[in-house]
């Protein structure tokens, strides 16, 4: 008997790409193997501990990148059955139909989307349902259509929250609640905490793992594997068709064939996997993988009002958008305000490693958190390569001075409402949190190495359906249109490939 092991699709990668594709594809009936390179993420005391989290990062990858200027770093990525969205914030935003024409900001332009909103709409919804959003439509000015409500009312705000919410409103802006994917009561049995930047150990965030693993493998026609490292795809000769994977597993490397093949391993990995896969890289007559790295603009920014005690646990149920689609004063747009997870003093002190952690407590006590974030614009430069097994990211920021101009407003604001002390900082290059483009879909095969639904120009039996598809980082949280668009290339699959 030839151990020659051959299946119709195999996915590599589980997290929301990869993870929302397979329970897309599940119910055709198609033997589908998932690899993926992590384990499922096992409940312990560490889960709910800031210290062993932010300070001791025992999440964290024991790996390293080198940046543009060949400084290693560890980068804030995790491998784990879910992907990143183990540690995600569960917010579940929908770009805007805006975000999917051009945009020009002070600095720089997008190239727009390949198609219109309205042609990702039904699978948003979709989305929703299988990610069980909580939400409430209407009080967002930028909101695009919507076909159907969000499945689950939204997460309230803590009384703490209510009140920040008030004085926002008081200063002119348009808090609206954020649509999340968390089951908030089941998430604070595990421990009062918050969920952004936690581990999801089966405490009620509705990541890939629960919501687009685990329901693809209610189908017996679909299994997992864990702890299988995909590190290059084979080619046939005719160089047309990818023939399948060779995967490490159990410190085993073999050859598993497939007649279709979906890329799934996050936008720097899946990169960094064609580029290694060829002399060439795989899927690059273009020379465009890799290419167009993003990461969004970002900054923490605390607003501390001495004489206001704020005791929220989670905190993150607000967001902003006044000046998503302009500056206010008739500008260019400048992006997305939300609450980040409650900051407290020891995940304070994983960034200010001198000061005291009760001194930090006396102001995280008094500080209600958020979060403001930049589009960040695709450029050629700004690239993922590889040396053999090395990753390098040169991340080159873009729109930096639109990214400036909303947290100089925001502060504005915050102080006009009664935060005296407004203090920001920009997250570092150390936290690819959302990192896209470098797979890009478009028309054109000499600028895009994926036609618009995410099936590489050069090989017709490969998709890339993680977030290196993205286009454009919009300035919302990327989730839930990676898993529209998943969604969208299962069904395709479906129709037209199986
Ligand atoms: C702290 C944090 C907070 C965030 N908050 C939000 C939020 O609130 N809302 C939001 O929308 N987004 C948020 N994000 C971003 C979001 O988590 C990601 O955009 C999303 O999870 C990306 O999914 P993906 O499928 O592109 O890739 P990934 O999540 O990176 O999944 C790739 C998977 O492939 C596996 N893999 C990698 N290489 C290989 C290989 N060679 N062989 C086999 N398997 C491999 C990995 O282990 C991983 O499981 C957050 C991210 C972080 C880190």
């Amino acid at each position: 008997m030839s151990d020659r092991e051959s299946v119709d699709v195999l996915v590599i990668g589980s997290g929301i790409g990869g993870g929302t594709f397979a329970a897309g594809l599940a119910p055709t009936g198609a033997k589908i193997v998932i690899l993926e390179r992590g384990e499922r993420l096992r409940d312990s005391r560490e889960a709910r501990d800031p210290r062993a989290i932010f300070q001791r990062g025992v999440y964290r990858p024991d790996e390293s990148w080198l940046d543009g200027a060949g400084q290693a770093f560890n980068p804030g990525n995790y491998y784990y059955v879910g992907g990143n969205s183990k540690l995600y914030g569960a917010v579940l935003l929908r770009y805007r139909a805006e975000d999917f024409s051009p945009i020009q900001y002070r600095d720089g332009a997008t190239t727009g989307w390949p198609f219109a909103y309205d042609e990702l709409e039904p699978w948003y919804t979709q989305a929703e349902k299988l990610y069980q959003v909580r939400g409430a439509l209407g009080f967002d000015k930028t909101e695009p259509r919507h076909s159907g409500p969000y499945p689950f009312a939204e997460v309230p705000d803590e009384p703490a929250i209510a009140v920040a919410r008030e004085r926002m409103q008081r200063v002119g802006l348009h808090p609206f609640p954020l649509p999340l994917g968390v089951d908030i009561e089941r998430w604070l049995e595990g421990g009062q905490t918050p969920w952004d930047a936690f581990p999801d150990t089966g405490h009620g965030k509705m990541d890939a793992e629960n919501c687009g693993v685990n329901v693809a493998l209610a189908h017996a026609n679909v299994e997992l594997r864990v702890g299988a490292r995909v590190d290059r795809l084979l080619v046939d000769p005719d160089g047309r068709r990818i023939a399948g994977a060779e995967v490490v597993k159990d410190g085993e490397r073999r050859e598993i064939f497939a007649k279709i093949v979906v890329l799934a391993a996050g936008a720097v990995n899946s990169a960094a996997l064609l580029l290694r896969s060829g002399e060439r890289g795989i899927a690059n007559r273009s020379d465009n993988v890799g290419r167009h790295f993003m990461n969004h603009n970002a900054s923490a920014v605390l607003a501390v009002d001495p004489f206001k005690v704020n005791d929220s646990v989670y905190q993150k149920t607000l967001g902003i958008n006044d000046f998503y689609l302009g500056d206010g004063r008739g500008g260019p747009p400048l992006g997305n305000i939300q609450l980040l997870g409650r900051v407290s003093a020891p995940i304070l002190k994983s960034n200010l490693a001198w000061a005291p952690e009760w001194a930090l407590a006396l102001m995280t006590r008094r500080t209600v958190d958020w979060y403001a974030m930049s589009e960040d614009l695709p450029s050629p430069e700004s690239r993922v390569t590889v040396d053999g097994a090395q990753i390098r990211l040169d991340w080159k920021r873009s729109n930096w001075s639109a990214h400036e101009g909303l947290v100089a407003t925001f502060k504005e604001r915050l102080r006009a409402a009664g935060y005296p002390i407004v203090l920001a900082k920009p997250f570092d290059r150390r936290t690819p949190s959302h990192q896209c483009g470098t797979v890009r879909i478009g028309d054109d095969p000499a600028t895009s190495p994926l036609d618009p639904y995410c099936r590489a120009h050069d090989h017709p039996n490969l998709f890339v359906v993680d977030a290196s598809f993205l286009p454009t980082s919009a300035a919302v949280n990327p989730s839930l249109t990676i898993a529209a668009q998943a969604l969208r290339v299962a069904d395709h699959i479906a129709e037209n490939d199986l």
